[in-house]
């Protein structure tokens, strides 16, 4: 029987769960608060070109996102290249892409190296994940690796991605971030091969979109989703009530489904559902968010050879991504592309900065790190911020995870903060939404 379904975002989740339910025969509207689709993986214009908002990568291992990608019809547009890292500590650059560079890192005695290495070989072999739920992921770490060995790689590193809130996230996120530059290695080569699409996300969802409208979904750009409501008279009515925003107006509008799902943050689907009951928001709101303010910078000259440079030392940023070392120049007419990320807490000040100010901290810190780099050469400077990018994994996450399955009839909430023994990326998205597609959402 084809039903009537909404789904609320279209990032990965939304996309692949529209793809889904029109393959199945049933109308399929999306609903979407951006003006373009993608969310987190969404592109944007710098300067006169347009990439990804957020720097995206593909692992060889990343079979959800290319089976996605195989049926858009992209699949040799894949372009796989082997990436260098480099680690930033105690003022200097250095390149860690190798074993013999390993042992050669400058900041680590000789056995601090050992303990660090077998503290990695010993975390990807783990299988019970949840029992690193029950466990600090800074007790974890230092009684693998050593007080010296955490003190001086891994909690710079850990605070690069979680703040301060690593004090509160358990073993489990080490061994999932651990797990995935595994399972690059072991995809056959033990080179690790990232991947990206030539022309990046912004032409994957470009096609993506045409794909759906060709199996007849219908994308609502600009429409916020204020509330479902579920109301039972005569007859049961389940509606979505949303926001359309246009250049002149703003209209309020509610219209019935038979299905609702949502695939928005935890704490944004609390305040759209308030018919749910009081202990499935408080669930969904104890949800803990990390976000981003996230620097697109697009210059003359690179800065690295290095995909990733991890940063030890105190820096305005956590980490510097050179899409440019990864995707061809050409794609950027020539140019760099770098990313600077910031993770910070939603509630975080660097949110309330200008982007004037932002620029400033962040280029006046590349003119220290980099002696070769020069403000001169910066030809665009962009700004990203979320405040709800992935949740953080706290002690025992997984008991406390939100059902997808709601007291609401008909009403389901998917997102990333199912993601129990993953890190977020497009991947764990694209299997988060096949996964429930098959187990609840399919009859
Ligand atoms: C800095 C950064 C780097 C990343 N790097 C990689 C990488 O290298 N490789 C990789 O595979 N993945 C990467 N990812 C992760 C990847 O982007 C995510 O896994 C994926 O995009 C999540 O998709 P989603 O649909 O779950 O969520 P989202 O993309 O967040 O989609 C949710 C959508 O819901 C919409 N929405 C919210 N509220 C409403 C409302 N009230 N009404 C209507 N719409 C609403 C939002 O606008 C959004 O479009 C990265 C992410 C970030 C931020």
């Amino acid at each position: 029987m084809s039903r009537n379904i909404a789904i609320i975002g279209s990032g990965f989740l939304g996309l692949t769960l529209a793809l889904r339910f029109a393959e199945q025969g049933n109308r399929v509207t999306v609903f979407e608060s951006a003006s373009e689709i993608g969310g987190l993986a969404s592109a944007w214009e710098i300067g006169d070109l347009v990439w990804d908002k957020h720097y995206h990568v593909t692992l060889l291992s990343d079979s959800f996102t290319r089976k996605i990608v195989e049926e858009i019809g992209l699949a040799d547009e894949f372009e796989w290249v082997e990436t260098k890292t480099g680690f930033y500590t105690d003022g200097r650059l250095v390149s860690m892409s190798n074993t013999l560079e390993f042992l050669q890192f400058p900041p680590l005695d000789l056995i601090s190296k050992f303990r660090l290495g077998g503290t990695i070989f010993y975390a990807a072999r783990v299988k019970d994940w949840k029992a690193l739920e029950k466990i600090s992921v800074e007790d974890w770490l230092t009684k693998l690796s050593g007080k010296k060995t955490f003190e001086k790689m891994w909690k710079p590193l850990l605070k690069a991605k979680l703040g301060e809130a690593y004090k509160e996230t358990s073993a489990a996120f080490i061994w999932a971030t651990i797990q995935r530059m595994y399972a690059a290695r072991n995809s056959g080569l033990k080179r690790e091969m990232f991947g990206y699409v030539r022309g990046g996300y912004a032409r994957v969802l470009e096609r993506f979109g045409e794909h759906l409208q060709a199996k007849g979904v219908e994308i609502r750009l600009n429409c916020k989703v204020l509330a479902t409501e579920f109301t039972e008279n005569i007859e049961k009515n389940l509606n979505v009530i949303y926001e359309k925003i246009s250049e002149n107006s703003v209209s309020s509008v509610a219209e019935k489904f038979d299905k609702i799902i949502l695939t928005c943050p935890s704490n944004i689907a609390a305040k759209i559902c308030p018919q749910l009951t009081e202990n499935e928001k408080t669930k969904l709101e104890n949800i803990k968010y990390q976000g981003i303010v996230c620097a697109s910078v697009l210059m003359k000259k690179s800065l690295s050879n290095f995909y990733v440079t991890n940063i030890t030392d105190e820096t305005p940023f956590t980490g510097i991504i050179e899409m440019s070392a990864l995707v061809d120049k050409t794609e950027f007419g020539g140019n760099a592309l770098v990313y600077l990320p910031k993770y910070v807490a939603p509630d975080d000040e660097l949110f309330e900065k200008t982007d004037a100010e932002i620029e400033e901290i962040f280029i006046n810190e590349l003119e220290k790190m980099y002696p070769h780099f020069s403000r001169k050469d910066v030809l665009a400077f962009k700004i990203s911020r979320v405040r709800n990018v992935f949740p953080i994994p706290t002690l025992n996450y997984s008991a406390n995870v939100p059902d997808v399955k709601t007291s609401l009839e008909n009403v389901f909430i998917v997102n990333s903060a199912q993601i129990t023994n993953g890190t977020l990326n497009v991947n764990e998205t694209v299997q988060l939404a096949e996964k429930f597609f098959e187990n609840h959402l399919r009859n």
